[in-house]
C-alpha cells in the first residue's frame, strides 16, 4: 500500500486532472470516437502515464497501487475511454520485461511523456481466445522482417504510434508456440502498414478499436521485442496476471461507481410519494450489491499486494478477472434497474457504465476461458 500522504496526493492530483481536462470533453470524444492526442501530452506531463515504469526510463517509479488510483478515478467520471492502463500496465510492462536496453530507452520514455500511445495486437478475424491459431507472420529478409496479415479489434488501432505484434516468424514457423515472437511496429515509419475502419461498439465511443492491415510491411529486425525469436507466447502467457488484475481493479472501480451514482439517485427519486430507498427492495438490492463489492475488493487487493509481491498465480489471477467482472455486469444491470427509464439514457453515467462495462467479460481472455484455467487446479 502507498502512505496516507503520498495515496491521498496522487489521488488528489488525478481527481483534478479527470476534472478539468476530461470530464468537460468526454461528450465531443464519444461523439466522435476517440480522445484528443493532446489529452496524452498532458498526461505524460503530470506524470500519469507509465505510473509504475522505473524513473530511469521516463516513468513515475510507482506501483500498481498507483496505477490503481487512476483506474479508479477515470471509472469515477465515467470515462474508462480514456485507456491509460493499455499505456500503463500493459505495453510498459512488456517493454521493461523483455526489452532490450536499447528498446527500453528508445520507447518507454516517449510513451510517459505522451508522445508516443501504444498499442497491443494480437486478435485477428480467424484468432480471439485461442492465440496460437494467429496468421500473421513475420520472415527475415536482410535487416527487415515482411509482415503480411490482418489484426482486428485493436484498441487505439487508429492513434497509436508504436504496436506490439504478435506474428509467427519465418525461422521458426511449425514449431508451436516456439513460432511467435512480438514485434515493435513504429506505425509512422512502416510501409505496407495500414490501418482499417474504427470499429463502431456499443460502448467506450471514445476509446478508439481498429483493424490494421500488414501487406508485405517492413519492420527492421531491430524492432523484435527482446531481439530473440521465438519468445512471445511465452511473453504474452507471463504477463496475462498482471493483465486480468488490471482488468479485475477496472471492473471494481466501474461498479463502485456505479453504486455510490446509485445510491445517490435512490435517494433523490420519488415514486408514489416517497423516496426510491424508502422501499425495502431497494435497500435489500444496494445492500447486497455493497456486500458484492466490499468481497470484491478485499479479493482484488490482496491480488494486487500478492502481484507486487511477486507471488499472485495465473489462476487466482483468473479467478479474480472472471469474479471481479462478473460481479461488474449484474451489479451494474441492478444499477441500471433502479433507475428506471433513466437509467437507459446515455446522458445518464449509469447507462454509460452498463454498455462500456460490458467488454471486460470478454477481453483480456473471456470468462470462459478463465473458468477453463481455474478448473485445471481442481
Ligand atoms: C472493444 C474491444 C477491444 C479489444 N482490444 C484488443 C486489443 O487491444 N488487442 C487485442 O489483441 N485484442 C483486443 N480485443 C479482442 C479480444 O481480446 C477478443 O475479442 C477476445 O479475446 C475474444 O476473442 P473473440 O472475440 O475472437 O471470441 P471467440 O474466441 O470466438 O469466443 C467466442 C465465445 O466462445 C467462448 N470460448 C472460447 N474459447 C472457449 C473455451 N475454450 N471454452 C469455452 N468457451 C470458449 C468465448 O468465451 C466466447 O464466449 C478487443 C475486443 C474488443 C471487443
Amino acid at each position: 500500500m502507498l502512505s496516507s500522504d503520498e495515496h491521498d496526493l496522487f489521488r488528489a492530483n488525478v481527481r483534478r486532472f479527470v476534472r478539468e481536462e476530461v470530464a468537460p470533453h468526454a461528450d465531443a470524444w464519444r461523439a466522435r470516437g476517440y480522445i484528443d492526442r493532446d489529452l496524452w501530452r498532458k498526461a505524460g506531463a503530470l506524470g500519469f502515464l507509465c505510473a509504475s515504469t522505473p524513473e530511469e526510463y521516463g516513468g513515475g517509479g510507482g506501483n500498481f497501487w498507483h496505477e490503481s488510483i487512476i483506474i479508479e478515478e477515470l471509472a469515477r467520471a465515467a470515462f474508462p475511454d480514456f485507456s491509460i492502463p493499455l499505456q500503463n500496465v500493459i505495453l510498459a510492462p512488456y517493454l521493461m520485461q523483455y526489452g532490450t536496453e536499447q528498446q527500453k530507452h528508445r520507447w518507454l520514455p516517449r510513451m510517459a511523456s505522451g508522445e508516443l500511445v501504444a498499442a497491443l495486437a494480437m486478435s485477428e478475424p480467424g484468432a480471439g481466445s485461442d492465440v496460437r491459431a494467429i496468421r500473421t507472420h513475420a520472415r527475415l529478409d536482410g535487416n527487415d522482417y515482411i509482415v503480411n496479415g490482418q489484426k482486428t479489434f485493436i484498441t487505439h488501432g487508429h492513434t497509436a504510434d508504436l504496436i506490439c505484434l504478435a506474428v509467427k516468424t519465418g525461422a521458426s514457423e511449425g514449431q508451436g508456440v516456439r513460432g511467435f515472437s512480438l514485434l515493435m511496429i513504429e506505425t509512422d515509419e512502416t510501409s505496407g502498414f495500414a490501418r482499417g475502419r474504427r470499429l463502431e461498439k456499443v460502448g467506450l465511443k471514445a476509446q478508439d478499436t481498429a483493424e490494421l492491415f500488414f501487406n508485405d510491411a517492413r519492420v527492421p529486425v531491430d524492432n523484435l521485442l527482446g531481439g530473440i525469436e521465438g519468445r512471445g507466447f511465452y511473453q504474452l502467457m507471463e504477463q496475462l496476471a498482471k493483465e486480468r488484475i488490471n482488468i479485475a481493479m477496472q471492473a471494481l472501480a466501474l461498479t463502485e461507481a456505479a453504486l455510490a451514482e446509485t445510491v445517490a439517485y435512490v435517494k433523490e427519486r420519488e415514486v408514489f410519494g416517497k423516496r426510491l430507498i424508502d422501499f425495502q427492495n431497494t435497500r435489500m438490492v444496494l445492500a447486497e450489491a455493497k456486500t458484492m463489492v466490499t468481497v470484491t475488493r478485499t479479493f482484488v487487493e490482496n491480488c494486487i499486494a500478492r502481484l507486487i509481491d511477486g507471488t499472485l498465480d495465473p489462476e487466482t489471477a483468473a479467478m479474480a478477472k472472471w469474479w471481479a467482472t462478473d460481479r461488474q455486469c449484474e451489479i451494474i444491470d441492478n444499477c441500471v434497474q433502479l433507475h428506471g427509464g433513466y437509467g437507459y439514457m446515455l446522458e445518464y453515467p449509469v447507462a454509460r457504465m452498463w454498455t462500456d462495462g460490458r467488454i471486460q467479460r470478454i477481453w483480456g481472455g473471456s470468462n470462459e476461458v478463465m473458468k477453463e484455467l481455474i478448473s485445471r487446479t481442481l
